[in-house]
């Protein structure tokens, strides 16, 4: 056998950091699931805010009364954010904010249209330099075009949380619908007008300098969190080289990670570094840079779940009353109330009119049947025993006592059934006084 068949007969062990080659499309589809994510949540109607109908649910209201919902459900929430952020650091800036995704894609254009030096707005007062064989007014147009149909985009996902997809379809092809709120085209027209101007100037300083959000994450940011750690012993390798540092968006340098600065974990800096390693010749090994968990600096690597749970205790326990309170809260949902009250009209001195009032508080039709208890039948009329509701909505029956009632309280019940198996009762108690004087 020849030293050439010898040779190719040995394993050839690519090096990479680990998980570096999928970071980049792995990043890529989660900020498109993010942003389909965005939209499917109000569409599939898990959760809207209906401008006639208030908070909505899987096509359930959910009223300020249903405040285990509400409650567990923020809770819940809230404390898997910080756990998240107490894990994994503002990973949700570089993974999945729409912010961040469409200042990169912005960048992208930018770059492929005007050349990489074209920095649409730098506080540094640097100008903006584009390529010379890219100083084209067609190239300009395109890139205009390109950031004007992105904010056209970007501004109807807000919509969906207030009008159905249905809805959302008439506004786009310029059709009426009693639905849409006067004015809706104004409005849309100041996100588009917000969101262009975002894109094209603001981008990613909105993340380095305004975004409060970021900031509050860096609270609950230890040593222990995900971060990019820097493999000092061959800090050789980074003689004349700035890849990474040219990488980030945010304009760090990655080979000085500090405990508080403003890395929001998207691995672009790995990424480069370990692309760089792969194709270059002089450098051996990986790259010089991974995502770490878990405090190196102290020289101690504490098992993770653990450490985890022993920062993130608190948490963790509100996560877990978060969602006893959400489950509580939708094993007693109620999908409809009712409540009996007088109604304003008097009949001569004697109050004799109630109002029964239906809330059904679910989107799909329902049947609903009222019977009075406790009053014989001549001594009260109903405006009408059956009700229907074809979505979520609010009903009044008018309930009428006969004026020959005899004086004193008199005690009875108005019970209200859905189809669906719903009932409730409501107790009244009314008072008739042959001085003329009706109370209850
Ligand atoms: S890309 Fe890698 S080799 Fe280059 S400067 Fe950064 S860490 Fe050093
Ligand atoms: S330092 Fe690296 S991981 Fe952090 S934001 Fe910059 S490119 Fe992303």
């Amino acid at each position: 056998m020849s030293a050439n068949d010898a040779l190719s007969k040995i394993p050839v062990v690519e090096e990479h950091v680990p998980g570096a080659k999928i970071l980049h499309p792995l990043r890529r589809y989660v900020q498109l699931g993010t942003l389909l994510l965005l939209v499917l949540i109000p569409a599939s109607g898990l959760f809207r805010i209906d401008p006639g109908a208030g908070i909505v649910m899987l096509d359930r209201q959910v009223w300020f009364s249903d405040i285990f919902i509400l409650m567990g459900f923020w809770v819940f929430i809230a404390s898997l954010l910080i756990m998240m952020y107490s894990l994994v650091g503002a990973v949700f800036c570089g993974w999945m904010c729409p912010q961040n995704t469409v200042s990169e894609w912005a960048n992208t254009m930018t770059e492929k249209l005007l050349g990489r030096r074209a920095l649409m707005m730098d506080i540094s007062g640097e100008r903006m330099q584009v390529a010379a064989r890219r100083k084209s007014l067609l190239n300009y147009i395109v890139l205009a075009v390109l950031l004007l149909g992105a904010s056209l985009v970007y501004a109807l996902i807000p919509m969906f949380y207030f009008y159905p997809p249905q809805v959302i379809w008439s506004f786009v092809t310029f059709q009426s619908d009693p639905a849409l709120a006067n004015g809706l085209r104004w409005i849309y027209m100041v996100c588009v007008f917000v969101l262009f101007t975002d894109i094209t100037v603001i981008r990613h300083l909105m993340c380095k300098y305004m975004c409060i959000y970021r900031v509050w994450q860096h609270s609950f940011k230890t040593r222990e969190t995900l971060h990019i750690s820097y493999d000092t012993t061959r800090s050789d390798h980074c003689a004349n080289c700035h890849y990474c540092v040219d990488s980030c968006f945010l304009d760090l340098d990655p080979r000085q990670p500090e405990l508080f600065d403003s890395c929001v974990n998207c691995g672009a800096c790995v990424v480069a570094c370990d692309e760089l390693h792969s194709k270059s010749k002089k450098l051996a090994g990986p790259g010089l840079l991974q995502l770490t968990l878990g405090d190196e600096w102290k020289g101690k690597y504490r098992g993770m779940v653990g450490s985890f749970f022993n920062r993130a205790r608190a948490a963790t326990m509100a996560t877990i009353i978060g969602a006893l309170a959400f489950s509580y809260g939708v094993a007693t949902y109620e999908p409809a109330s009712f409540s009996v009250y007088r109604a304003d009209t008097n009949q001569g001195e004697q109050i004799l009119d109630y109002r029964i009032n239906i809330a059904y508080k679910i989107n799909q039709p329902e049947n609903m049947h009222i019977r009075v208890e406790g009053l014989a039948q001549n001594d009260f009329s109903i405006d009408k025993h059956d009700v229907h509701f074809s979505g979520f909505g609010r009903q009044d029956v008018g309930l009428h006592l006969s004026g020959g009632l005899s004086e004193g309280l008199h005690r009875f019940r108005v019970v209200v059934t859905a189809d669906s198996g719903w009932t409730k009762t409501f107790q009244v108690v009314h008072f008739a006084s042959l001085q003329g004087r009706g109370k209850s």
